[in-house]
């Protein structure tokens, strides 16, 4: 059962703070291979996955690197640095055949109840926007895992695949885009929620909502000792643990600090959040299918960056939208000092969203060898 009741105070094999889908997942690994293990959750809101997690939190991309334009930089020579989009599209693969076997494993009734088709694309317009995507595209064909994207500069096939944009825009204004059909759209709350549903039936599994983590240190015999704060009764208890995984966003670096591990120094964080232009207007959301990414000159998401996208977007036509908070990680580099990074960072032994999936791969070979 989800409970807000006292935990359990008995050691513990694995303490996992934070209800976010690496949590979810690494606990699925870890019980599948080993149902024995005693793993304890604590979450310190009154529900699951509700931060950066929850649907409307997030793009729901999983970081795909199908359209996002920053993972395909330019090199100062002109040429295109594909690595970081390789690495990010071959994890979120790994996260797809990963979901394919839960799913066959029954831990879902039907997978489009968290993913769904939808083509990604990125669009560009002017002359240097169409360069750079033409080489960019060029550069993704020396991998297979991009040869099926297409691209193309014809006013037609682009107002063919993205409609609301090419009407009203000047055909005298090049422009261009990439289409990747295979693109998906992942609500990580669901999934997060299904997955923690799936481990309470079958693993009767108890996650403790309200919860708060104040505090850890390591004892002499390297065991973690976790102070955790009952919001509900306001009362401190300790909870010993062989590991601990820190699932818990920007929380996790306050608790990084007090753990003291070396893995987490060098670190730090700033709060980012989004807002969105959310469209009401049916007969427009009906002629858009895709995701599509770009550049804007101006900061998103007001109505004239929009108009960059939907030349005749009608304000009446789209409400406002906040996102949650996440941090954004700040990590030291030796060569280029302080970095900011996108993806989900995982330190100690064992990047955004289903690079979790691969990552916590990582994470339960740590915990199994070492048991
Ligand atoms: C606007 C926006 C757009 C984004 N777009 C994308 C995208 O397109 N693709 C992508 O891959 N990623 C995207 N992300 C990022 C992605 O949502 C997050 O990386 C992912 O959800 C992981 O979230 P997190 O690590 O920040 O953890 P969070 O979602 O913040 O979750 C941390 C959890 O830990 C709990 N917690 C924290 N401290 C404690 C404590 N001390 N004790 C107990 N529990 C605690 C919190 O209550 C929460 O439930 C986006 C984020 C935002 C805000």
């Amino acid at each position: 059962m989800f409970s807000h009741s006292n935990p359990a105070l008995a050691d513990c094999d694995v303490l996992l703070i934070g209800t976010v889908g690496m949590s979810a997942a690494l606990e699925v690994f870890l019980k599948e291979l080993q149902p024995e293990l005693n793993i304890d959750i604590y979450e310190r809101l009154d529900r699951l996955a509700a931060e950066s997690f929850n649907a409307r939190n997030n793009a729901g991309t999983g970081h795909s690197a199908l359209g996002e334009l920053n993972y395909t930089p330019q090199r100062e020579d002109g040429s295109i640095d594909i690595s970081k989009a390789l690495k990010i599209i071959e994890s979120f693969e790994v996260s797809k055949q990963i979901g394919s076997y839960l799913v066959a494993d029954g831990y879902f009734s039907s997978p489009n109840s968290f993913i769904n088709s939808i083509p990604h694309m990125s669009f560009v317009w002017g002359n240097e926007g169409v360069a750079f995507l033409r080489k960019r595209h060029e550069a993704r064909q020396s991998s297979h895992l991009f040869q099926i994207m297409e691209y193309s500069e014809q006013f037609k096939t682009l107002a063919s695949w993205i409609p609301p944009v090419m009407q009203h825009r000047d055909r005298s204004q090049k422009a261009a885009t990439t289409h990747m059909a295979l693109g998906t759209d992942v609500n990580f709350g669901d999934l997060t929620r299904c997955l923690f549903n799936h481990l309470k039936e079958r693993h009767e599994i108890e996650v403790f909502l309200n919860y708060e983590v104040r505090s850890l240190e390591q004892d002499e015999e390297k065991r973690w000792i976790v102070r955790v704060k009952d919001e509900a009764n306001d009362d401190t208890k300790g909870v010993s643990a062989k590991f601990v995984f820190m699932g818990a966003g920007g929380g996790a670096l306050r608790l990084l600090e007090k753990s003291d591990i070396k893995q987490g120094d060098g670190y730090s964080g700033f709060p980012v959040s989004g807002q969105w232009l959310v469209c009401k207007k049916e007969a427009l959301i009906a002629q858009h299918h895709a995701k599509v990414y770009g550049k804007t000159k101006v900061s998103a998401p007001s109505m004239d960056a929009l108009r960059e996208f939907i030349p005749d977007a009608q304000a009446d036509d789209w409400k406002l939208s906040i996102a949650e908070q996440r941090v954004q990680v700040i990590k030291k580099d030796e060569e280029e000092g302080d970095v900011r990074e996108f993806g989900t960072e995982v330190f100690g032994p064992p990047p955004a969203l289903p690079r979790w999936l691969p990552s916590c791969l990582n994470s339960c070979k740590s915990v199994l060898r070492t048991k």
